[in-house]
C-alpha cells in the first residue's frame, strides 16, 4: 500500500552549532512571517498540481527549529495543508524542536492542533559535549521538553543523541544513553559525530584544537548503545533508530521503504511518483519563487526523474537501512518485476563473503544485515548503489 508524507523543512536557528552543515540560517528570524507565507502557497501550488487530492500518512517538520514558528504559524502551516490534502486518521505529524525553544503552552498548543510525536536534539547531557558541539542549550532544557511533551499529551517523544565527540568518554556516553532511557521516551536516534567540512568544528579540527576521535572507541560505543538499549526495551528497526514498541517514526518508516514524499521549503528534497525534486535553497530565493509560483514544482531548481535501475539500486539501500525487517524478495519483485538475485547477483555474493546479509523469514526471502553488517551498513549499502 502507497503512503505518502510530507516533508517540510524550517531553516532558522537562533545560533548556528559548530558542527552543522544543514540547510538552516542564524540571524534571519525576522524572515520567519514571510517564509511561513511562501511554504504556504507551496503547499497549495503542489496540491493542485496532483492529479487527485492526495491523503497525507505523515507529516515531519524538520530543520533547522522548527520550534521557532509561534503557535500561530505552526497553525498556519498545518491548516493549510488540511485545507489542501486529506489527512489519514492515523496521521503522524512530528515536529523537530530544540529544547530551549519551547514552553509547556507552546507544546500544549501543537499537541491540540494535532501534533503526535516530538523530536528533540539533546545530543548530549554533559555540558562539556555541549560546548564542544557549540550547542545552546543545557540540560535541564532537556528535561523540560520532555516533561512538557509528556504533560501536554505526546506519547511520542524521541531524542537525538550523539557520540564520537572529542574527548567524550565511553563512561560519559553511557551515563547519557542511561539518562535518556530514563526520561521515559520512546525513540532515540544515536550519530556518530562527522566533521563537515567548512564548518566552525573542523576549522577547530584542523588547528588541532580538537581530541582525534578513536574510530574504535566510537565504534564500542555505538555496540554498548545497542546492548543498553536492547536491556531498556528498545527495538534497533534501522541503523541510528531504537524504539521502545509502538514507537516507530513512521515518517521515517516510509522512506525507508521507497515510498513518496513531498519535500517542501527551502532545500527540501521530495520524491514522488519516481521524480526527485530539489528545492531553492537559500530563503531569500524560496520567498521571492513562491511570489509567483509557477509549474508542477514551483520551488524546485532541480527536479530529475529517477531512471528504473537506480530505482532499483536506491529502494535495496534504504531498505537495508532497515536492521529488523531487511528487504523482501517478493517486495522488490512486485515493485519492479525483476528478482533481486538476478540484479544484483555480484552485491550479494560480496555481501555473503563477507557476512555482511543474511537470509531470514519465511524460506528465508528477506534479506538483512547481519550484526557485522550493521557496524559496516555504508560498505554494503555502496555495493548495491554500485560505487
Ligand atoms: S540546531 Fe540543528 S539545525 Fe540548527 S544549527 Fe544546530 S545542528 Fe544545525
Amino acid at each position: 500500500m502507497v503512503e505518502t508524507s510530507v516533508y517540510l523543512h524550517i531553516p532558522f536557528c537562533r545560533r548556528r552549532c559548530g558542527y552543522c552543515d544543514f540547510n538552516t540560517f542564524a540571524g534571519i528570524s525576522h524572515m520567519i512571517p514571510a517564509y511561513v507565507k511562501a511554504l504556504c502557497t507551496e503547499i497549495e501550488a503542489v496540491a493542485q498540481q496532483q492529479s487527485q487530492r492526495v491523503e497525507l500518512a505523515t507529516v515531519f517538520l524538520g530543520g533547522g527549529t522548527p520550534s521557532l514558528l509561534s503557535s500561530q504559524q505552526y497553525q498556519q502551516i498545518l491548516e493549510t495543508l488540511h485545507t489542501h490534502f486529506d489527512f489519514a486518521s492515523e496521521i503522524e505529524i512530528t515536529s523537530e524542536a530544540n529544547p530551549g525553544t519551547v514552553t509547556a503552552e507552546s507544546l500544549a498548543a501543537l499537541h491540540d492542533m494535532g501534533g503526535t510525536r516530538m523530536s528533540f536534539g539533546m545530543q548530549s547531557p554533559h555540558p562539556q559535549d555541549l560546548a564542544v558541539l557549540n550547542r545552546q542549550h543545557r540540560f535541564e532544557d532537556v528535561v523540560n521538553a520532555v516533561k512538557w511533551s509528556h504533560q501536554a499529551g505526546f506519547k511520542h517523544v524521541n531524542l537525538d543523541l550523539i557520540f564520537a565527540i572529542p574527548a567524550q568518554t565511553l563512561e560519559r556516553w553511557r551515563a547519557a544513553l542511561e539518562m535518556a532511557v530514563n526520561f521515559g521516551v520512546d525513540h532515540l536516534s544515536l550519530y556518530g559525530l562527522t566533521i563537515e567540512e567548512g564548518t566552525p568544528l573542523y576549522r577547530q579540527y584542523q588547528r588541532g584544537l580538537l581530541d582525534d576521535i578513536d574510530e574504535e572507541v566510537a565504534a564500542q560505543m555505538f555496540v554498548e548503545a545497542r546492548s543498553l538499549l536492547a536491556q531498556h526495551g528498545f527495538t534497533q528497526y534501522e541503523i541510528s533508530n531504537f524504539a521502545r514498541a509502538g514507537g516507530m517514526c513512521r515518517h521515517n518508516w516510509n522512506t525507508w521503504n521507497y515510498q513518496p514524499y513531498f519535500g517542501l521549503g527551502a532545500g527540501a528534497h521530495g520524491f514522488v511518483n519516481g521524480v526527485r525534486t530539489r528545492n531553492a535553497a537559500s530563503v531569500a530565493a524560496y520567498i521571492q519563487r513562491m511570489r509567483a509560483p509557477q509549474g508542477e514544482w514551483p520551488a524546485a531548481e532541480e527536479v530529475a526523474a529517477i531512471p528504473f535501475e537506480e530505482q532499483m539500486r536506491e529502494w535495496m539501500f534504504v531498505g537495508l537501512r532497515k536492521t529488523e525487517a531487511g528487504v523482501s524478495r517478493h517486495d522488490f519483485t512486485e515493485r519492479f518485476g525483476r528478482k533481486i538475485d538476478e540484479v544484483f547477483p555480484e552485491a550479494l555474493a560480496w555481501c555473503e563473503r563477507n557476512e555482511l546479509l543474511e537470509e531470514f523469514g519465511p524460506e528465508r526471502e528477506s534479506l538483512r544485515l547481519t550484526d557485522r553488517g550493521r557496524l559496516l551498513g555504508n560498505q554494503v549499502f555502496m555495493q548495491f548503489l554500485g560505487e
